[in-house]
C-alpha cells in the first residue's frame, strides 16, 4: 500500500476520511510526517469525544439530521430540507452524503524553502500547532530525500534540505 493511502487509513480524523492524499515533498520526510500524525490524531480523538455530535463540517446541519439506521455506524446522509425563497413552495434537500465532525484536518503537506509545511484547517489547540511547529523545525535538519541528518543548502537558486551524500548524488 502506498504511503499516503496507509496514512489516510491510519489517521482518519486528521485526513477527514479521505482515502488518498497528495503529498508534495520527498520520501525522506515520511517518518517525520507519520510521527507528527501520531501526535495529532489523539488530540482530535479527544476533541471528538468531548463533542461527539457537532454540526457537520460539510454542510453545517446538525448531527441529528444526518440519518443512520444503525447506532454503530457513522451518521450518513443529511435529511435537511432547504426552503428556497422565492417562491416559498420550492424545496431542495441537502446533498451532504455523510456527517463529518467539525475538527481541524490536513489541507496540504509540502516542501517550501527547504522546510516541511503542514497546513491544516483551524484548530483552537495550542498543543496541536506546537507539534506541527516542532516537526517543521525538524525537517530543516532531515534530508528530504533519504531521512539522514541533513542541512538546508542553496541549489540552483532554491533552498533544499539534503544530507551530504544526497547533495552530491542528486543533481
Ligand atoms: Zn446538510
Ligand atoms: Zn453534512
Ligand atoms: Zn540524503
Amino acid at each position: 500500500m502506498i504511503f499516503t493511502k496507509k496514512m489516510c487509513r491510519k489517521f482518519p480524523l486528521l485526513f477527514a476520511n479521505r482515502d488518498d492524499f497528495h503529498l508534495e515533498c520527498g520520501e525522506g520526510w515520511h517518518d517525520l510526517i507519520w510521527e507528527l500524525c501520531e501526535k495529532l490524531e489523539p488530540l482530535l480523538k479527544q476533541e471528538l469525544a468531548e463533542n461527539p455530535a457537532s454540526d457537520c463540517a460539510h454542510c453545517g446541519h446538525s448531527y441529528d439530521v444526518h440519518a443512520c439506521k444503525s447506532p454503530n455506524r457513522k451518521q450518513g446522509r443529511c435529511l435537511a430540507i432547504l426552503n428556497v425563497e422565492p417562491p416559498s413552495t420550492n424545496y431542495i434537500a441537502c446533498c451532504c452524503d455523510q456527517w463529518q465532525p467539525n475538527l481541524p484536518y490536513v489541507t496540504q503537506i509540502k516542501e517550501k524553502f527547504g522546510g516541511l509545511r503542514f497546513y491544516t484547517s483551524n484548530s483552537s489547540s495550542a498543543k496541536f500547532y506546537a507539534h506541527i511547529a516542532a516537526a517543521e523545525q525538524q525537517s530543516f535538519v532531515t534530508c528530504e530525500n533519504c531521512a539522514q541528518p541533513g542541512d538546508s543548502i542553496m541549489r540552483r537558486g532554491w533552498l533544499v534540505t539534503l544530507c551530504d551524500e544526497c547533495a552530491n548524488q542528486v543533481t
